[in-house]
């Protein structure tokens, strides 16, 4: 029998209990394990590496993952309310995250407030979470990344992934998911130019919502002008010809949830048999992969104190434009090469 240091033997049962707990669906288990992946403390970060490599290893279940993005008002909370009690009623168990620009440096949340989502929030087949984005450093947003993986490991059968679509929060969300639904308003004529082209072209659904009272005929009529805006974006080889699609929903009066899921089902089963679905996620794979790897690389030289300090030196030989960036780099770069005797 090997004798294992106490502090071993208990962070060995811990990782083995959030094992258990988050393959046995506990939402209690699942927080905690999202925490964990949160946290920027280096032991939290060794523990969290230990719990996913785990879960990994008992085999990976696959859940269906949806990103949807739009600006703050439109109605993304109410939909997932509604669309969230349909999906349950069909039997599916649902988790929903946000990405929130707003929560980082624990600031108030506007987004995956549970308030937002009261009836969901209730049910023991809902898990809401907000989890902040990226913070400073190398600008991995692996948290959501990982937190979307926990949630599909606890058995969640969709994992619908929210973000407002201001600043970098939107190409996060396509990094993740293996949908992407962009809600906009009736008549965002100038909305659709505050929004960045990018997302447009990311989107597999455009979902003008609002499409009722007086509304009702303006949405109509930005949905059609949204359809043939789509249909100039160049065809993507991963969908079939009438994809990306346009539609129409009243998230308030209840309408379109049903069409939203048949079409993002019908879109999934598509990729799926096509190859294309797992290409995505392999290709995801190998984008958290490389991101993982540059903000170690970041970490080692500000773990190295001549290297940060020399960081720090050529942070400021940049504010005032004496170097450029590349040659400040190559310094940094070199300085680690020769401290570490790496020819
Ligand atoms: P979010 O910021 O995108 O999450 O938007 P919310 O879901 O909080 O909705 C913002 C406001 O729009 C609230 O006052 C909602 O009641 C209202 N709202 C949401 N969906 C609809 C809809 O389909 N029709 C109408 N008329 N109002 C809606």
């Amino acid at each position: 029998m090997t004798i294992r240091a106490p502090d071993t033997v208990s962070r060995v049962d811990e990782i083995d209990s959030l094992v258990s707990g988050v393959r046995n669906g506990s939402r209690r288990h699942l927080a905690h394990a999202i925490t964990l992946a949160e946290s920027d403390r280096a032991e939290d970060r060794e523990r969290a590496c230990a719990l996913i490599e785990q879960l990994w290893r008992s085999g990976v279940r696959e859940s269906l993952r949806i990103g949807l993005t739009g600006p703050l008002g439109v109605g993304k909370s109410t939909f997932i309310e509604g669309f969230g009690r349909l999906l349950i009623r069909n039997g599916f168990k649902i988790a929903v995250l946000a990405v929130d620009p707003s929560s980082t440096a624990g600031g108030g949340s506007v987004l995956g407030d549970k308030t937002r989502m009261p009836s969901l929030a209730q049910d023991h087949r809902a898990f809401i979470r907000p989890s902040p984005a990226k913070r400073a450093l190398g600008g991995v947003e692996r948290r959501t990344h990982e937190a979307v993986f926990l949630c599909e490991q606890a058995g969640y059968d969709l994992v619908l992934v929210e973000s407002t679509g201001v600043g970098q929060s939107e190409t996060t969300v396509s990094k993740v998911t293996d949908l992407f639904v962009l809600m906009l308003h009736p008549g965002g004529g100038d909305e659709l130019q505050g929004i960045k082209r990018g997302i447009m072209e990311e989107a597999d659904l455009i979902v003008v919502n609002k499409a009722d009272g007086d509304l009702k005929t303006a949405a109509q009529r930005t949905m059609a002008d949204y359809a043939a805006a789509l249909r100039l974006l160049r065809r993507r080889e991963r969908d079939p010809s009438d994809f990306p699609k346009a539609l129409v929903a009243s998230a308030a009066e209840g309408v379109g949830f049903e069409r939203v899921w048949t079409e993002s089902s019908a879109l999934a089963d598509w990729r799926r048999a096509n190859g294309h679905w797992h290409l995505n996620r392999a290709q995801q794979a190998k984008y958290w992969f490389a991101a993982e790897i540059q903000e170690a690389a970041i970490r080692q030289f500000r773990d190295t104190p001549h290297i940060a300090d020399l960081l720090t030196r050529m942070e400021q030989r940049l504010e005032r434009g004496e170097i450029s960036g590349a040659a400040a780099a190559s310094a940094v770069v070199a300085a680690y090469r020769e401290s570490n005797g790496i020819p």
